[in-house]
C-alpha cells in the first residue's frame, strides 16, 4: 500500500471558487507582514541576534524604529528607503520580500483551500528565510530547518494534507540517500564532499512536505538550476569551476515554485 504512486506523490487539491475580496486583501496584508518578519529574521540569524525579542533598529545608527516605520511596504515607501534619523539607505530588499510574500500568500489563498494555503504560506516563508541567509552568508540555520521539517511532518497527520506520515518519512530519506551517494562519489574523485550538512538538513526538511518522488525531483531541479546559474556566472567571469554555490537557495526556490507548478498542472 505504501508504494502505491498515489501515496508517494502529493497533489494539492485546487479550488475553483474565488474567495471574497476581503479574504484576498487580508491574505496580502498577512503575507506582507510575514515578509517583514522573514527579512528581519534572516538578518538577525546571520548575525547571531535574537530573532523574536529584539526591537527593530536602524543597522547604521542603531536608533529604534517606530511602529509606523515597521509597517510592511508602507514603512519603506514612506521613508523612501532611508532611516529618518541618520539618512542611511535601507535596502529595497525589505520592500521586495514583503511584496513577494504578500503576492504569494494571495495566490495560495486564491487557488488552495484555506487550510492548505495557510500551511504553504508558512512553508514558503520559512524557505524564504533559508534562501536569504544562504544568499547573504552561505549559512543555513538549523532551527529554521527543524521548524520546516517539524511542520511538514506534523501536516502529514492532519486530514486535509494529502500525504501520509510514512510517505513524508520516505520523502525525507530519498534525497538524503541520493546526496550521500553523490558525496561518496565526489569524495572518491575529488577528495572532498560536494554537499554540506546544511543541504542535508534542508533537503530532509522539504522532503517531509513532499513525499519521495517530488523530493527527488526537487533535488534534481535544484541541481539543474544550480548548474545553469554556475555556468552563467562562469561565462560572465564572476565565477570559476571551483566556486561554491549556495545550494540552499536553489532548494528553496524550487520548493517555493512547487505550489505554482501544482496549480499550473491541475488547471
Ligand atoms: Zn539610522
Amino acid at each position: 500500500m505504501i508504494f502505491h504512486p498515489d501515496v508517494l506523490t502529493i497533489v494539492l487539491p485546487v479550488q475553483s471558487t474565488l474567495p471574497p475580496m476581503a479574504v484576498l486583501a487580508l491574505a496580502f496584508v498577512f503575507g506582507a507582514c510575514l515578509g517583514s518578519f522573514v527579512q528581519a529574521a534572516a538578518l538577525r540569524l546571520n548575525q547571531d541576534e535574537d530573532v523574536i525579542k529584539q526591537p527593530s533598529r536602524c543597522r547604521a545608527c542603531g536608533v529604534e524604529l517606530k511602529w509606523h516605520d515597521n509597517l510592511p511596504i508602507i514603512g519603506w515607501l514612506k521613508s523612501r528607503g532611508h532611516c529618518r534619523e541618520c539618512g542611511a539607505s535601507i535596502s529595497p530588499r525589505y520592500l521586495w520580500v514583503e511584496v513577494f510574500l504578500g503576492v504569494m500568500a494571495t495566490i495560495m489563498v486564491v487557488y488552495f483551500p484555506l487550510s492548505i494555503a495557510s500551511a504553504l504560506i508558512i512553508g514558503i516563508a520559512l524557505m524564504t528565510i533559508c534562501a536569504l541567509t544562504d544568499l547573504d552568508a552561505m549559512l543555513l540555520h538549523l532551527p529554521v530547518m527543524l521548524v520546516m521539517g517539524g511542520v511538514g511532518f506534523g501536516l502529514s497527520f492532519l486530514p486535509f494534507w494529502p500525504l501520509s506520515p510514512m510517505a513524508a518519512i520516505l520523502g525525507m530519506i530519498a534525497p538524503l540517500m541520493l546526496i550521500t551517494v553523490i558525496n561518496l562519489i565526489y569524495m572518491v574523485i575529488r577528495g572532498e564532499t560536494g554537499f554540506g550538512s546544511g543541504d542535508y538538513w534542508l533537503l530532509g526538511a522539504v522532503g517531509l512536505w513532499m513525499g519521495p518522488i517530488f523530493s527527488t525531483a526537487l533535488f534534481f531541479l535544484a541541481a539543474i538550476l544550480g548548474a545553469v546559474i554556475g555556468i552563467a556566472l562562469i561565462s560572465l567571469k564572476k565565477g570559476h569551476g571551483q566556486t561554491a554555490l549556495p545550494f540552499g537557495i536553489f532548494i528553496s526556490l524550487v520548493f517555493i515554485c512547487w505550489p505554482i507548478l501544482n496549480i499550473l498542472v491541475i488547471i
